[in-house]
């Protein structure tokens, strides 16, 4: 048993000295226990202590495309940033986890190097819809306790082929029956191949014309067709990185007619805008991309008030900036490391700057994820019986955003040089600690996590 004393932890209207009680990797009490003797105390002097932060959307590449990111810099990454659970797609690793094989070959390859717990996201296709498959490799995948199905519009890697809207409504009624949510990268196909094809003809290779082959316009016909499917067949869909406000007023207008949909939106749609793309360049590249000044207060707005339920990083790193400066930015690859990133922009941008109230910011970081993706009320929250994942915020220390200074792979950033007001002082999972300011990143603890 570990007493943790002398922690401020969020109240109704701002933060309590409140003491933790843990035992075996659970949280066994919360309140005044200074009567109680244990055989361990971590006294933490009045720092701010918040649940650990879940990231239901990470690519950690493992194996398959290692020299990005593997499962434990990704992971490490994690610890670092305070994030205590990640939900891993099953694309970014080869073979993808889109069969059971697939999936049991991932983890056996990442078990042993976890710095914070996981998840999975299971994978499905237009070439399983094609040949049939689907309807033995998504209940296999659900009888493993995947969160959920990955699915593309539009994809950018031949190993994940897209699907067709017909294709995405075979797999909807699927996961219907499984009771599982079906994540759309939604980016309309015709439309952006379309305007890829006008800007090759004039040969347009700058970030401009990257732009203006995937307008936000792209988003919105992929958005209100998956809409209508999930409305169809019943199933719940998810929207991953949302980045438009037209995105948003179809999000929330299909919630009003009771359609079962979620969205989640990135970081970097909230932080930055089109015009941050002269100082940042490739550095800051997405798909979907980051969109105009209106869209990130539309983005603010529908976070704080529920239409948007929760943010994601998608983790994305490449080997920089090799990959990142090729010569067109058609060509760079798209992502942006974002784990070490996600609570100190979530908590100076949202929190601090008052658009986010305290209550928000723990849910859109933590608790809005982990009961979407069945992991709630063992993750997600500081309650008696949850798991004892928890950050140790320093609100003393300021410090400034430094790629250079990352556990992932990709020592690069889009924030490089932003200010931020307090900072992980440890970072701890199931009552152990992972990472830790003063001593670095400890021994790998990290556990699967299997949808309940
Ligand atoms: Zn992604």
């Amino acid at each position: 048993m570990i007493k943790v004393v002398n922690g401020r932890l969020p109240a109704e209207g701002g933060w309590r000295n409140q003491d933790l009680l843990i035992c075996d990797g659970k949280i066994a009490a919360i309140g005044d226990l200074s009567a109680l003797d244990t055989q361990e105390t971590w006294d933490l002097l009045g720092m701010l202590v918040i649940p650990g932060l879940v990231d239901p959307h990470v690519h950690l590449d493992d194996p398959g495309f290692t020299w990005r990111e593997d499962f434990a810099t990704g992971s490490a990454a994690a610890a670092h940033g305070g994030v205590t659970t990640v939900i891993d797609m099953p694309e970014t690793s080869l073979p993808n986890a889109r069969t059971t094989e697939g999936l049991l070959a991932k983890w056996e390859t990442v078990r042993a190097k976890a710095q914070v717990d996981y998840a999975f996201w299971g994978g499905v296709t237009g070439a399983e819809v094609q040949d049939g498959s689907f309807n033995r490799t998504m209940p296999a995948l659900a009888d493993l306790g995947v969160v959920g199905f990955k699915t593309y519009a539009i994809s950018g890697m031949e190993t994940y082929p897209r699907v067709s809207y017909g294709e995405l409504r075979e797999i909807m009624k699927q996961a219907a029956v499984l009771g599982l949510p079906v994540a759309l990268h939604a980016e309309d196909y015709a439309v952006i191949t379309q305007a890829t094809l006008e800007i090759e003809r004039r040969q347009g290779r700058s970030w401009q014309d990257y732009l203006d082959s995937r307008p936000a316009v792209a988003e919105q016909v992929a958005v209100a067709a998956a809409i209508q499917l999930a409305a169809d067949t019943g199933a719940h869909l998810h929207i991953v990185h949302l980045s438009s406000g037209r995105g948003v007023e179809l999000i929330r207008a299909a919630k009003a007619r009771g359609i079962s949909v979620t969205a989640e939106t990135c970081p970097h749609y909230l932080v930055l805008a089109r015009e941050d793309f002269t100082q940042w360049g490739a550095r800051m590249k997405t798909t979907p991309p980051v969109r105009e000044g209106w869209d990130q207060e539309v983005l603010w707005q529908a976070l704080q008030e529920g239409t948007l339920d929760f943010v994601a990083t998608d983790h994305a790193s490449c080997e920089y900036p090799k990959e990142k400066a090729t010569g067109s930015f058609f060509d760079a690859y798209a992502g942006i490391p974002g784990l070490e990133t996600f609570l100190p922009l979530l908590w100076q941008e949202g929190y601090v700057q008052g658009r986010l109230s305290l209550l928000r910011f723990l849910q859109v970081t933590s608790e809005m994820a982990a009961r979407l993706y069945g992991l709630h009320p063992r993750k997600g929250g500081l309650t008696v019986g949850a798991d004892a994942d928890f950050v140790v915020l320093n609100p003393a220390e300021s410090w400034t955003i430094r790629g250079e200074q990352f556990f992932s792979r990709g020592k690069y950033t889009p924030f490089e040089g932003r200010r931020i007001s307090a900072a992980v002082e440890r970072t701890v999972v199931r009552g152990i600690v992972s990472f830790q300011k003063s001593g670095g990143m400890q021994s790998p603890i990290g556990d699967w996590i299997r949808r309940r």
